[in-house]
């Protein structure tokens, strides 16, 4: 269908663009790291000269010692090295985020392998971490991770983290949007994951403390192209996404709990041995009654 076509190249070029930007990136920041690991030895080893030089010469004619007032000792042997191993830390996050971008974008259609779903949701936060931060008109938000022992899900990797990205990028719009509105709120994120007690299925929530929706607004979230953000911030099609991927592409479940002031929960559940028939019934009532 139409909608199953857009979801695909939707997916597939987001994979190929964030894979793109990840190489692109990654050369010059080699570079940058390569480099400044140089200029961290040379200005110690210059230093070292040059304090070599003033104990051995201290009737330095005064050329060299004007030289050396401009040069100013102290910035080169405490403030310049810390300069430079921040720029080092600098490259480093750059780094570690590149290296999340490439995780993410494992679109891997061929690859359904099993995965560390932590990782995902790890890369995933590290993605968005700079929607997480305060900042002058936003408290920042609280993660709170429930992780259970999971084992490795057989899965398309590069589609669940899309769908944690969905879901949790939607999350923070939420949290934005009351934080807009009240003045003393700290938003949080709860991550929490479980696997069921007869061990056929993993289950991943995602709940946050914002605004919650209306009953007529969490009918139609899953339907594609429903947004009720503005236009060019919303496409409407994030959760249409997710439940193709959870539902169609891993015969598991999403479902939303929501109440308007006190939040919202995804729940996604995902069998751990996909031959088995997912079984709607024993998952609702276990949902329910695991439900805080
Ligand atoms: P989009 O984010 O582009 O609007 P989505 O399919 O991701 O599209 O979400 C559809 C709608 O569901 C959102 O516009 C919003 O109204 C609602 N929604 C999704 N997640 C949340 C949430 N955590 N809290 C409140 N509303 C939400
Ligand atoms: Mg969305």
């Amino acid at each position: 269908t139409q909608t199953q076509l857009i979801q695909t190249e939707k997916m597939s070029s987001l994979g190929q663009l964030v894979a793109g930007i990840a190489h692109e990136i990654n050369n010059p920041v080699n570079f940058i790291y390569g480099n400044l690991a140089y200029a961290q030895d040379y200005t110690q080893q210059l230093l070292q000269l040059l304090q070599l030089y003033q104990s051995r010469y201290p009737q330095r004619d005064r050329e060299i010692s004007d030289l050396e007032t401009a040069i100013d000792v102290d910035f080169v042997a405490q403030d310049l090295p810390k300069i430079i191993s921040s720029m080092q830390i600098g490259a480093d996050r750059i780094c570690s985020i590149v290296l999340s971008l490439r995780n993410f974008s494992r679109l891997d259609e061929a690859e359904y392998k099993p995965v560390d779903l932590h990782e995902g949701v790890d890369n995933t936060l590290l993605i968005l971490q700079h929607r997480l931060k305060s900042t002058v008109d936003f408290p920042g938000v609280q993660i709170l991770k429930d992780y259970g022992d999971l084992p490795s899900i057989k899965c398309y990797a590069g589609q669940l983290n899309q769908v944690f990205m969905n879901v949790i990028s939607n999350a923070i719009d939420a949290l934005q949007l009351k934080a807009d509105k009240e003045t003393f709120f700290q938003p949080s994120i709860c991550i929490s994951t479980r696997v069921s007690a007869d061990n056929s299925f993993v289950l991943i929530r995602i709940a946050d403390n914002g605004p919650g929706m209306t009953e007529e607004i969490k009918q139609r979230i899953f339907d594609p192209f429903f947004t009720t953000k503005p236009v060019g911030k919303g496409t409407g099609l994030g959760l249409a996404i997710s439940y193709q991927i959870i539902v169609e592409k891993h015969g598991g479940i999403i479902e939303c709990i929501s109440e308007v002031d006190q939040g919202t929960e995804f729940w996604i559940e995902l069998p751990l041995n996909p031959q088995c028939k997912v079984n709607n019934l024993s998952f609702n009532s276990s949902l329910l009654n695991s439900k805080r």
